[in-house]
C-alpha cells in the first residue's frame, strides 16, 4: 500500500491517504509536545517505539474482542489504519492518582483507587481539551447516548487487559487516553495509539516514572524509559 497525499499533521503522528479509501497510513515522528504544545522537543527514536508498542497492544486487545483500527505494520514508523471519523473526545482511564487529577483537587499522587475513573475531555486545542459530562457531549451531539455506553464499556475492558498485561511486565498502569473513531456504518472502534505518549506507566518495585511524564517534567533520561519500557513488552513477547 502506497503513501498519497498528506492528510494531517499532528502533533507526534502524520496521516496520509492510501488507494483505498477505506485505509490510511499514519506515520510516527520523533516529536514531543506536552501541556498542549506549549512545550517542544524530540525524544530519538519515540516514533519506531511508539508505532511498535501501539501496535501490538492493538493486536493484543483485538484478539481479546475489542475492534481496532489497526490493519498492517508496514514499517517501523508506518501503519496501515482503518480510516474513522474520530469522536472528539479524550477518554481518560485512571487507576491511581496521577497528573491533572492531583492538580484539580489538591489530590496526592500515587493514591489507588477502588475502582478505575473513566472522564471525558472535549478535544478542542483552543479551549485546552476541557473535561466535559456526558450531559454536555449529547447537547453538542459529539457522540450519542449507545456510543457512549461502547465508549464506556471498551475503555474499562481494555484498562482490565492492559493493566494486567503491564503489570506482568513489571510495570503498573496508573492513567491512560483513548479515542475512538465512528467507521462508515456506524461501528464505534479504538483508533489513535497507545504508548508512553498516552500512558503513565510506572515500575511496579520502585515507582519510577517510564512514560511522557520524564519529558513534561524535565526528569531525563527520557529516551531511556521509552526503551526501557519497549525491552520489557519484548521480553514479555519472547517469554
Ligand atoms: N493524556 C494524553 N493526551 C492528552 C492528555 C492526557 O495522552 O492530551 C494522557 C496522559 O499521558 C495520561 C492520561 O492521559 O496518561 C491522563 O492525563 P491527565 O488528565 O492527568 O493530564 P496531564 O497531567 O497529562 O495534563
Amino acid at each position: 500500500m502506497q503513501k498519497l497525499e498528506q492528510l494531517y499533521e499532528g502533533k507526534a503522528k502524520k496521516v496520509f491517504a492510501t488507494e483505498d479509501a477505506a485505509l490510511l497510513i499514519v506515520q510516527y515522528k520523533d516529536d514531543a509536545t506536552a501541556f498542549n504544545g506549549k512545550k517542544k522537543g524530540t525524544i530519538a527514536g519515540k516514533g519506531v517505539i511508539n508505532n511498535r508498542m501501539s501496535n501490538y497492544l492493538m493486536r493484543r486487545l483485538a484478539s481479546a474482542g475489542v475492534p481496532t483500527h489497526f490493519v498492517e505494520e508496514l514499517s517501523e514508523r508506518e501503519t496501515l489504519v482503518r480510516r474513522v471519523q474520530i469522536v472528539p473526545l479524550e477518554v481518560i482511564v485512571r487507576n491511581l492518582s496521577a497528573g491533572s487529577f492531583c492538580r484539580r483537587y489538591g489530590f496526592p499522587e500515587g493514591v489507588r483507587f477502588a475502582r478505575p475513573t473513566v472522564e471525558f475531555s472535549y478535544k478542542n486545542d483552543a479551549l485546552d481539551d476541557p473535561l466535559i459530562c456526558l450531559p454536555h457531549i449529547f447537547a453538542m451531539e459529539l457522540a450519542t447516548e449507545a456510543e457512549m455506553a461502547d465508549i464506556r464499556r471498551y475503555a474499562l475492558q481494555i484498562n482490565a487487559l492492559l493493566s494486567e498485561f503491564w503489570e506482568s511486565c513489571g510495570v503498573t498502569l496508573v492513567d491512560f487516553k483513548l479515542e475512538f473513531g465512528r467507521l462508515p456504518d456506524g461501528t464505534i472502534i479504538l483508533a489513535d495509539e497507545i504508548s508512553p505518549d498516552t500512558c503513565r506507566l510506572w515500575d511496579s518495585e520502585s515507582g519510577e516514572k517510564l512514560d511522557k511524564d520524564r519529558f513534561r517534567l524535565d526528569l531525563g533520561g527520557v529516551e531511556d524509559a521509552y526503551a526501557e519500557i519497549m525491552r520489557r513488552l519484548e521480553e514479555h513477547e519472547k517469554a
